[in-house]
């Protein structure tokens, strides 16, 4: 029996480490031409290692963490977190501290007060009402609205909460800031002293290096991964995919397929009728500067507030690891939002200019001769764009491939339409392989959809 994965990501890596250890006969093929997916690390000749902007481990499920320590053992290193936001010209610590609180302009201060006891009601599930509801209008005006309506080009008031609730709790990742509410927000950063968030990351390289090590112990299990790879076909018999046929004309048997790859990929490849609903996810581009600029913030990654500039957030390697960036030099990493029709993904160059001005005005860079180097990093599909109507579109996509196949299970961030983190993929896969190789001991595999993780990541989901 064999079983292909689509997609090397962290999902597709931990599922086909533990079949293929387990002597289940596993191909993973991927697209791009390295492991990792939105993990994986680049390797300039400039001798820098950018990661796909901020990228650190951080769990609390013992399982998980297990995992990790396991595939890493002793490459790695635990780095207290430093994350900060760029608001009012200012660069405040992120999750907010008393301090930092204080430092924010009177007027807003009150106002933000005030918004506490005129608290307006949700009427719709949209990521409007819902922060106007948790965290008042001013706030929502002055930070969330402008943030999220340049990050996701995608007005808030069609946007769903799901896009808040998964995504407020993982900006902060703090156990000790309680994100719920605009109350519980400033009670728990009054009293709970600062954010002490530790993170796991390695230690000989960027974040890539955790899959890399994953893919090298599938191949020693006799896993087979295919780079730079793509499915060109499914034949399929009785609703059963039954060999998968690559862009180069291989055909490989399989018996089940795993897919973590994008769902409007496998749309098209099952070509699916006009009304199996369309889904929409992000891309991303990263201009990943070397620079000899010496950059006192020290923040390993930095949230930029305002309307001003399209970048939504910098990240600078060295804060995680500094073996990534060759001694003397500081690395920069850029990061731009956006769809792949616009003229951004088709040319981002024409941005360049005004990125670089833009770290003039922060004060990351003194002068445009600090840049030595630069890379342009198209990547696909980085988030999931929740529409206020997604639940509806998602269900009919997830029944559409249901339906169509019986031994197909979707997986991961890309293949669920997740907003997740690693540690979720990795969780869920863990899951996913354990139902899987119950049924493969008894003999009786089931259909797909028998081996998915939970949904547990969206409210929305129904
Ligand atoms: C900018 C950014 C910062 C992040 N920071 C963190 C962080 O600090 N900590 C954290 O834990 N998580 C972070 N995350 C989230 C984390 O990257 C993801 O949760 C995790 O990498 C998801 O892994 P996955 O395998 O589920 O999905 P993916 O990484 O999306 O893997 C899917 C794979 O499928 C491949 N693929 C897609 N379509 C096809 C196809 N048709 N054929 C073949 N292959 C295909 C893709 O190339 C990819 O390799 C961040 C994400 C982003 C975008």
């Amino acid at each position: 029996m064999q079983v292909a994965i689509i997609g090397a990501g962290i999902a597709g890596l931990t599922l086909a480490k533990r079949l293929s250890e387990y002597g289940i006969k596993t191909v993973l093929i991927e697209r791009e031409n390295a492991v990792g997916g939105l993990a994986r690390s680049f390797k300039y000749d400039n001798g820098a290692t950018f990661d796909i902007g901020p990228h650190r481990f951080h769990t609390d499920d013992p399982e998980v963490n297990q995992f990790i320590m396991e595939t890493l053992d002793e490459d790695h290193i635990i780095i207290d977190r430093n994350s900060q936001l760029f608001l009012f010209d200012k660069y405040l610590p992120w999750p907010l501290t008393p301090k930092g609180l204080l430092s924010l302009p009177l007027h807003l201060f009150i106002r933000s007060g005030i918004d506490l006891f005129m608290r307006r009601k949700a009427r719709t599930e949209s990521f409007e009402d819902y922060i106007i509801e948790k965290y008042g209008g001013t706030l929502y005006q002055v930070f969330f609205k402008p943030y999220t309506e340049k990050f996701m080009d995608y007005e808030c008031s069609n946007l769903h909460k799901d896009w808040a609730t998964t995504g407020i709790n993982r900006a902060t990742i703090d156990k000790k800031v309680d994100t719920g509410s605009l109350t519980s927000l400033i009670k728990s950063v009054l009293f709970a002293g600062e954010a002490g968030t530790k993170f796991i990351y390695p230690r000989s390289g960027g974040i890539g290096t955790f899959s890399e090590i994953l893919a090298s112990k599938i191949e020693n299990c006799n896993g087979r991964i295919l780079l730079s790879t793509q499915i060109a076909k499914f034949v399929s018999n009785d609703h059963k995919i039954s060999t998968i046929v690559t862009d180069v004309g291989e055909e490989i048997p399989v018996e089940h397929v795993f897919w973590s790859g994008s769902l409007m990929s496998l749309r098209s490849l099952g070509n699916a009728p006009e009304l199996v609903p369309r889904l929409h996810y992000m891309s991303s581009i990263f201009f990943n500067y070397l620079t000899t600029a010496q950059i006192e913030q020290g923040f390993q990654w930095c949230y930029f507030g305002g309307k001003g500039a399209e970048i939504d957030r910098v990240s600078v390697p060295r804060n995680f690891n500094p073996q990534l960036v060759p001694q003397g030099k500081e690395g920069l990493c850029v990061e731009v939002s956006c769809n792949e029709d616009s003229i951004t993904w088709k040319d981002p160059a024409r941005l360049d200019c005004m990125l670089e001005t833009f770290l003039l005005r922060t004060n990351l860079l003194n002068s445009l001769d600090q840049v030595e180097d630069y890379h342009v990093e198209h990547v696909h599909e980085t988030y999931p764009l929740y529409v206020l109507n997604y639940p509806r579109k998602l269900k009919a996509i997830f029944n559409w491939v249901n339906t169509t196949w019986s031994n197909i299970t979707l997986i991961g961030r890309t293949g669920r339409f997740w907003y997740n983190n690693m540690d979720n993929s990795i969780a869920a896969s863990l899951r996913t392989a354990g139902r899987f190789i119950n049924d493969y001991k008894e003999g009786a595999l089931r259909h797909g959809d028998t081996y998915s993780a939970e949904d547990r990541y969206l409210t929305g989901k129904d």
